[in-house]
């Protein structure tokens, strides 16, 4: 049985107090919590939640890296950076990446690989937006994302992977996948990886993303194939995370 993984995307939100109050809450909130849990948080925080954070069961995270090592890349922050500063997760082509920063399944593909190789796991983010679902292309365009990332992996890494089922157009909307939806893209996603490696496929653990609240959590969770939650909105609400927590 894999175990449950609910990680907040906190986005760009959050300044210095309103992170200590949120992380304080979010920890009183917490007894003996059987999910794993997470916060991925803009980069110039990390340092002060390790702090708030430390001897906590909450993991730290960011929400995107470099693909490069080391170099001539004003403005980026390598994996090796996040590891230094205590990151566990790294969130990999969010939706509002590709759509605003020119991610590509390639670039995406390249994170992947660079993160694994600091030993950082990546949270790889696909998702169809309303027209690909309305034009019957959820399994194409997400099997394409999935697959340019299987397709850079080497040996043993396939097991080392979380990936986030977004749907693009449930994103911040309101609007969930229903839990069968969901549920169908994320069987069909695993099916993918089964097909490299059985084994590490069902170790993988696959998140949905898209909306998630107190009020949907629970029956999003109970689908065999989901794995856990990337919260957004509801991850900024300690009374909704810590909700969504008790749902896994
Ligand atoms: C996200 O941005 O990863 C996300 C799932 O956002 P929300 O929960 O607000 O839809």
């Amino acid at each position: 049985m894999r175990r449950k993984l609910i990680a907040g995307n906190w986005k760009m939100n959050g300044r210095m107090a309103t992170n200590e109050s949120l992380l304080a809450e979010i920890q009183a909130g917490l007894s003996q919590p059987a999910c794993s849990i997470a916060v991925c948080v803009p980069a110039p925080y990390i340092v002060q939640c390790r702090g708030l954070l430390a001897g906590s069961p909450v993991d730290l995270g960011a929400q995107d890296v470099s693909a490069y090592e080391a170099g001539a890349y004003t403005g980026e922050v390598a994996a090796g950076m996040l590891a230094e500063l205590g990151c566990k997760y790294v969130i990999i082509g969010h939706s509002e990446r590709r759509a605003y920063h020119g991610e590509t399944d390639a670039s995406v593909a390249q994170k992947t690989v660079r993160v694994l190789q600091t030993g950082l796991t990546p949270i790889v983010c696909v998702g169809e937006t309303l027209a690909e679902r309305e034009g019957g292309l959820t399994n194409t365009i997400v099997g394409q994302q999935v697959d340019a990332v299987l397709e850079a992996l080497g040996a043993g890494d396939l097991e080392k992977l979380v990936i986030a089922y977004e749907p693009v157009w449930a994103i911040g909307t309101g609007k969930t996948a229903t839990p069968q939806m969901a549920q169908d893209v994320h069987a069909m996603i695993r099916g993918k990886l089964a097909s490299k490696d059985a084994a590490a496929a069902a170790k993988v653990q696959i998140l949905y993303g898209g909306s998630m609240k107190p009020d949907n959590a629970k029956e999003l969770l109970a689908m065999s194939d989901i794995d856990g939650g990337l919260i957004g909105g509801a991850a900024l609400k300690a009374v909704d995370f810590l909700a969504i927590i008790s749902a896994a």
